[in-house]
């Protein structure tokens, strides 16, 4: 089938990229927007808009049924969600097919699984993918939840099979503080993501978070390569990397094959990511979870493979089969993105939206930056503090990390808070220089004796 209409089920970055990604193909595009998003770039440089209802995401972004009306009202044959909102929702993908409009994404019964990360385990399980111990499943007692703890050892991690952002999980350190995470971690998940199932895993204190980007068009699947995404802080991305530092050619064909071999299992169709951590010590991997959408990251992986992601996503979901070959991905230089969000990291990166005065955006060889953000924007309270993606490509790691030193040197925003110098900060590193960090590296080494580490 050939998708002619789009319609942006999203905001912010990803929505101006879907935009350009529809120009790109000679498709058009329509921009679904909330009420506090009127004047957003993405509405103003999309073929057409459409408002969808209220600021509060519940009132526009969420709700799956206007958006398919709207859809249908402005003539668009497909949808695309973006990441995060209804990305994962199997629920709504199953509504667009049932309105004959084509779901930008996988079949929504591989959101389904996949959304569930206790199910999503067993199908890592069945595809001979390692995962850490742990109940392998929902667990509703707390006392079975010590159990398990005290079998596989503390600490342990309580998950929220639902959750996602970094959010519904709680590190847990001893027997006594097993009830009050369990109950705690279930009903975040229970409010922010409508269901308060939860499960036990070992919790691996030094770990990498290493992810592979794969293809799949239902018969076959391919792999984009790893994203390095150790530099966090609670438990959410600010650095992303490809070529990962950390790993010997050897385990970087040990994951790839690993997240090909779950996405195969699963039939995949469109564009996944398979997420692991890796324990750097005995370069073990295990799987945690796979997001069946485009990821927030997937600019470093076009940087090195000179691909578009967004158009092969497309491409997919219109029905036509992959057109490459494994042997066809090449892997050229080295890139870094480093997220700017309205934030103040000296308040625990608490987010702070406003509105934004200055905005000079830096350019020059191999910098590319995605951004929906310009002087006078303001910044709405209602969604995340994603203000840009500074992207810096290299021939080699040292040449990107000099590269996004200067574009961070070169970006100026005044008006709100950014991350952009805390970047800075950790672009000197040693540490970070040298390719050696872990997902608790900002918490421990950077914040350290921070009054406020423990927000991290
Ligand atoms: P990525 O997984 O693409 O690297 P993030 O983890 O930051 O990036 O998530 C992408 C976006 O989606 C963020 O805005 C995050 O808040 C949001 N998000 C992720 N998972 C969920 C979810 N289950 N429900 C709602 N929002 C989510
Ligand atoms: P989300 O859906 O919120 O992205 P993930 O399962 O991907 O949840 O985990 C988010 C982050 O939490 C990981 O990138 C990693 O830093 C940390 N994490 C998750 N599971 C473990 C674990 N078992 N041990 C140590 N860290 C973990
Ligand atoms: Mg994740």
């Amino acid at each position: 089938m050939t998708i002619r209409k789009i319609l942006i089920a999203n905001r912010g970055e990803i929505a101006l990229r879907i935009v350009r990604a529809c120009r790109d193909m000679g498709i058009e595009s329509v921009q679904a927007y909330s009420s506090a998003d009127k004047d957003s770039l993405p509405v103003q440089l999309a073929d057409a808009s459409v408002e969808i209802g209220g600021p509060q995401a519940s009132e526009s972004y969420l709700k799956g049924e206007e958006v398919i009306e709207a859809a249908k009202r402005m003539g668009a044959d497909a949808i695309h969600p973006g990441y995060g909102f209804l990305s994962e929702n199997p629920e709504f993908a199953e509504s667009c097919v049932s309105a004959g409009l084509t779901y930008i994404g996988p079949q929504a019964s591989v959101i389904r699984v996949m959304g569930n990360k206790a199910a999503a385990l067993s199908f890592a399980i069945e595809a001979d993918v390692p995962v850490t111990p742990g109940s392998n499943g929902p667990v509703v007692d707390p006392a079975v939840a010590a159990d398990i703890a005290r079998q596989i050892g503390f600490p342990v991690l309580i998950k929220a099979s639902a959750g996602g952002g970094g959010r519904g999980m709680r590190v847990v350190g001893a027997e006594a503080e097993v009830r009050d995470a369990l109950e705690g971690a279930s009903h975040e998940a229970l409010v922010a993501f409508g269901s308060g199932e939860v499960y036990v895993e070992k919790y691996l204190e030094a770990v990498r978070h290493i992810e592979v980007q794969v293809f799949g068009d239902g018969k076959k699947v391919i792999h984009m390569g790893e994203r390095d995404c150790s530099v966090q802080r609670r438990n959410q991305k600010l650095v992303e990397e490809s070529p990962s530092p950390g790993i010997s050619p050897k385990l970087r064909d040990q994951l790839t094959a690993a997240a090909c071999r779950l996405a195969a299992r699963v039939g995949y169709q469109s564009a996944g990511t398979v997420e692991f951590i890796v324990d750097t010590d005995t370069q073990q991997f295990y799987f945690i979870e796979m997001n069946t959408r485009i990821q927030v990251e997937h600019p470093v992986t076009e940087e090195v493979t000179g691909l578009d992601l967004i158009k092969e996503q497309i491409r997919l979901a219109a029905g036509e089969p992959l057109c490459l070959e494994q042997e066809d991905i090449r892997f050229t230089g080295h890139a870094i993105e480093c997220r700017i969000n309205a934030e103040d990291p000296e308040a625990g990166f608490m987010p702070r939206p406003g509105v934004i005065k200055e905005f000079v955006v830096p350019l020059g060889p191999g910098i590319r930056v995605e951004t929906h953000v310009y002087p006078g924007y303001v910044l709405p309270p209602y969604y995340d503090s994603l203000l840009a993606k500074v992207i810096a490509r290299g021939q080699t790691r040292e040449e990107a990390i000099m590269r996004m030193r200067r574009a961070l040197d070169e970006f100026k925003v005044s008006g709100v808070p950014t991350t952009i110098d805390f970047h800075k900060r950790l672009m000197v590193e040693p540490d970070f220089i040298a390719g050696e960090v872990h997902t608790r590296f900002v918490k421990e080494k950077m914040w350290a004796g921070h009054k406020l580490q423990h927000m991290l």
